[in-house]
Parts: C-alpha cells; structure tokens; sequence
C-alpha cells in the first residue's frame, strides 16, 4: 500500500490576478495515462471559474485553496 500522492498545481485567476493552488488526489492505477479531463473551477476570491486540465477522476477530490504568498518584509517579533 502506498499513501495517495496529492498533486497540487498553481493557478493565477485571470481576473484579479488571486493566486490558487487546485490539489487532487491523483487516482489513475499504474502507469497508464488514462488521459486528462476539462474542469471548471471557481476563483476562491472572486467566483470567476476558470478551466484547469486534471486526469480522469481526480475532479472527485479536488479542492482550491489560496496560495498565499508570505512577503512580510522586515517586521519584528
Ligand atoms: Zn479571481
């Protein structure tokens, strides 16, 4: 038994410009691509859906979460 891999692939809303992460459980069975499927998510900060490419099946476990992006600059504590 191996763990299930969780891909993760970075987006960037066309939009407001939101950077996101959509990660999936990828399920495909041995090596054999059983090809890619068209999916419709929603930007987690506006709404606006946007199409990402997932393998078959994975949209099943899909989740989007924000990317955020830690840019704290000099601060203290
Ligand atoms: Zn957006």
């Amino acid at each position: 038994m191996t763990p299930r891999d969780r891909k993760r692939d970075p987006h960037q809303c066309g939009e407001c410009a939101t950077r996101f992460a959509v990660t999936y459980f990828d399920d495909r069975r041995g090596s054999r691509d059983v090809g890619s499927a068209l999916v419709e998510v929603s930007c987690p900060a506006c709404g606006r859906p946007r199409s990402v490419t997932l393998p078959v099946g994975a949209e099943k476990t899909l989740l989007v979460e924000i990317d955020e992006v830690e840019s704290d600059e000099g601060g203290g504590g």
